[in-house]
């Protein structure tokens, strides 16, 4: 049996729920920006189907797919070809065809990484906080290793949660903090962000004590679709903010350069998702 796509073979976002993914949105505009005949598709798949849906796109010859969740970790344990990131990280966002064999791949390091380029003296030379223990925060501390940052202060509301994350990545630049450092200031970090999900609840919990803000620091949000009460109070002193839109867009764009092999529409991708974000 072989599956033949009727024009240029899909490429899949798959996770449950995914009635918000604005990644079919991002990518079919880069697919017809690029005159490229793929498709892109959301699918709903249950975690016991990942191993069939691996199978149906070898048998389309798929460039590829997103994967979100529930399904980054677990399909490590079924593709075992894999870029560094994912050993990194532990969590695969991407599938793509490398050499003829599904490969994994996770983009959030290098989405993450080009959201920073505004600031990245900053980031090297006065110190960076990051909030939060989850799979975001993990990607933005390992891109923060990356940049050769000097100092990573971690700070999660669970704090077992940031003293595993902190052992796990290591490093003598990682240095976790308590809540009364973070309350109190003892920290030195010119950026701030915010790898936390605070910012899609309502009302939205004060994460970072707005009395610390100065107007030559800077915030980030990674939360992309609202303006987060985070990111209201660095507006509010003056300081410099950005949401997570920037890495949204980016992340997605080295998940489209894999599969194809082309440099991203990356303008294309901007406008179309901020005309969306704007709609809304
Ligand atoms: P996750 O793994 O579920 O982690 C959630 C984090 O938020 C944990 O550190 C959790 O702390 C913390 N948290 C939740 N409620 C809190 C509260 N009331 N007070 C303090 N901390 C709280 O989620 P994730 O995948 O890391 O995603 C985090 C955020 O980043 C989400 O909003 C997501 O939309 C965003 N994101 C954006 C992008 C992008 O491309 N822009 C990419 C990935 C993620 P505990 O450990 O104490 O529970």
């Amino acid at each position: 049996m072989r599956l033949i796509a009727a024009h240029g073979a899909p490429v899949f976002v798959i996770g449950t729920p995914l009635s918000h993914t604005l990644s079919p949105l991002i990518h079919n505009v880069a697919f017809e920006t690029a005159a490229l005949p793929h498709r892109y598709f959301a699918l709903q798949v249950q975690p016991d189907e990942l191993s069939r849906f691996v199978d149906i796109i070898r048998q389309l010859d798929s460039p590829g797919a997103n994967l979100t969740l529930p399904h980054k970790e677990k399909i490590c344990s079924i593709i075992s070809d894999r870029d560094p990131e994912v050993e990194q990280l532990g969590a695969a966002n991407t599938i793509y065809n490398h050499a003829g064999k599904l490969r994994l791949a996770n983009t959030d390091i290098y989405g993450f990484s080009r959201l920073l380029e505004p600031w990245l003296h900053k980031v090297r030379d006065s110190g960076v906080l990051v909030l939060g223990a989850g799979g975001a925060a993990r990607a933005c501390l390992v891109a923060l290793q990356q940049l050769n940052c000097q100092q990573i202060f971690l700070w999660n509301r669970t704090p077992e949660k940031a003293l595993k994350l902190a052992k796990e990545l290591g490093g003598s630049s990682l240095q976790t903090l308590g809540d009364s450092a973070l309350q109190s200031g003892q920290f030195a970090a010119a950026v701030v962000v915010n790898a936390t999900s605070v910012g899609l609840q309502e009302p939205e919990p004060e994460i970072f004590p707005q009395k610390l803000i100065q107007p030559g620091m800077v915030g980030i949000d990674l939360i992309y679709n609202r303006s987060t009460k985070f990111l209201q109070n660095f507006q509010q002193c003056g300081a410099e903010n950005s949401d997570g839109l920037a890495m949204l867009v980016y992340q997605a764009a080295r998940s489209w350069q894999l599969w194809t092999g082309q440099k991203p529409p990356i303008k294309a991708m901007f406008k179309a998702i901020n005309d969306r974000v704007k709609e809304s």
